[in-house]
């Protein structure tokens, strides 16, 4: 039996936040606005694909199109990292046959039948004869032959279609590539110009590769948070250092699955969760969650599941790749994903089993999320119809996101940076405020609690505040307020 009087206000708000990634399905005005109206919280430019004058005129669409609408969504800037990838195709794509021949020359030109360019210049110096090259996620394999000078000569395993700039996998070499390449420079300069939210960092090793980033970053202006894309087996290995360095997580289950046996791929992902939830760090789940409706209408039962468990281990968020870059049917698939999301989060709720899942050693330490923990268990018992948190830098609201409450939980801040910031995490429902000149707490819930039509005459919410980035100065605030019309 739930403990809340008003269902309906509650789950107004999805939980799980849904990133999108564009691409030429969904780069228009039209296509933009759909996908906000959808209910997508944050969008991925892949910098992997497109040059900067196409980056820059979808950043500043998608900052258009948010206004117009009214909506607070986030931009990420991917970078490739030293990602391996396939180079440009004359037809856009070729077919790769089983058992036939093909040339991988780290020469520059455009590929065809039987000619793949690699993007990495340096791959006839990491792979030997018998190494398999993996391309497309893993989807197509070939086996090295031969290294001829600056050519790899491969025989087809499985074959299939293979498309312009698809991803290179070598489980079986050591990649001498840097972790932080020359492109990844030129394009964290351009995130920073444009005022991205967030940066992902590809093929992260260590809390090291994090490091260089962000050192680069300070040279050139202001640091963005980094989010570390886990790929690698070293970064699995690496995992505590990397959620300490960087600012959230992305378990990117494409290249994961490829560099490690895939079977492995689940397990991990729900340890970093509970790992990155316990230390207050975002954590997104990404890559084929709705695979089949890049051609389908519909989801497979098995992408609806996979979809469901990721909410139910309570991850901040989950992405769609290719779905929203070039399907056919990129507005659907968020449709259903939020339906997926809002389905699992509505028994959550009803259950009281919201951010259950996070197991034993996952416990909260700090004073921090002690004080969190209260603030939820107050807003339970109490039947507070929400949780609103007033938030300079989005600490306070990040803290309270991470204990998972049930209560619709409000991050009001005057700095839409931090509202953007705020609209990846779990639960976190980013309001835009004017300056306050008095801090008058009353005021502000009432106003807030009216405009998003939290709650009715005589409810009460619950206020937060005096978190500050500095522990030691914590002053914390739990304060409940009856809202009245
Ligand atoms: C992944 O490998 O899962 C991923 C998200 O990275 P990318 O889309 O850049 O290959």
């Amino acid at each position: 039996m739930a403990l809340f009087n008003d269902q309906k206000i509650s789950l107004r708000w999805r939980r799980t936040k849904i990133i999108a990634t564009i691409g030429p399905a969904t780069d228009s005005v039209k296509g933009v606005d759909e996908l906000i109206k959808a209910g997508v919280n944050v969008f991925r430019l892949n910098m992997s694909h497109g040059d900067h004058v196409y980056h820059r005129r979808v950043f500043n669409r998608i900052r258009r199109c948010a206004k117009k609408a009214n909506a607070i969504v986030a931009i990420l800037m991917d970078l490739c990292g030293p990602k391996i990838r396939v180079g440009l195709f004359e037809n856009g794509r070729i077919d790769l046959k089983r058992n036939a021949r093909v040339i991988i020359s780290c020469g520059s030109g455009v590929g065809r039948e039987g000619l793949i360019i690699s993007q990495y210049k340096h791959l006839y110096k990491d792979v030997k004869a018998g190494e398999r090259i993996l391309l497309d996620d893993g989807n197509m394999e070939c086996r090295v032959e031969e290294v001829k000078g600056k050519e790899v000569l491969c025989k087809v395993v499985y074959g299939g279609v293979l498309k312009n700039n698809k991803g290179m996998n070598l489980p079986d070499s050591t990649v001498s590539a840097a972790s932080f390449t020359s492109k990844d420079k030129e394009d964290v300069l351009l995130a920073m110009e444009l005022g991205a939210d967030f940066i992902a960092l590809s093929f992260v090793r260590s809390a090291k590769d994090i490091l260089a980033l962000k050192k680069h970053m300070q040279k050139t202006g202001r640091e963005l948070p980094v989010i570390a894309k886990i790929e690698k087996p070293e970064a699995v290995k690496n995992i505590d250092e990397i959620i300490d360095t960087a600012y959230g997580i992305m378990i990117a289950r494409g290249d994961l699955g490829i560099e490690l046996p895939a079977e492995e791929v689940p397990l991990i992902q729900k340890e970093i969760i509970n790992k990155a939830r316990a230390r207050n760090s975002p954590v997104i789940v990404a890559t084929q969650m709705m695979e089949s409706m890049i051609v389908n209408a519909r989801p497979t039962r098995a992408e609806v599941g996979d979809v469901a468990n990721a909410a139910m281990s309570s991850a901040d968020a989950v992405m769609l790749s290719a779905e929203t870059a070039a399907g056919k049917y990129p507005v659907k698939a968020v449709r259903m994903m939020d339906r997926v999301l809002r389905e699992i989060e509505r028994y959550q709720w009803e259950k009281e089993s919201f951010g259950d899942s996070i197991g034993k050693g996952h416990e909260p330490t700090s004073s921090r999320r002690a004080i969190a923990h209260a603030a939820n268990t107050l807003a339970k018992e109490l039947k507070l119809q929400g949780i609103l948190v007033p938030t300079r830098s989005g600490n306070t609201a990040t803290v309270l996101s991470s204990c998972r409450p049930s209560s619709p939980l409000l991050g009001i801040s005057a700095c839409d940076e931090t509202c953007r910031k705020l609209a990846l995490h779990w639960g976190i429902i980013p309001f835009l405020t004017k300056k306050q000149k008095v801090r008058d707490w009353k005021v502000l819930s009432q106003d807030i609690s009216e405009r998003c039509q939290l709650t009715k005459t005589g409810n009460k919410v619950l206020l937060v505040s005096g978190f500050n980035e500095d522990a030691s100065l914590n002053e914390p605030v739990l304060k409940i307020i009856k809202v009245k019309t």
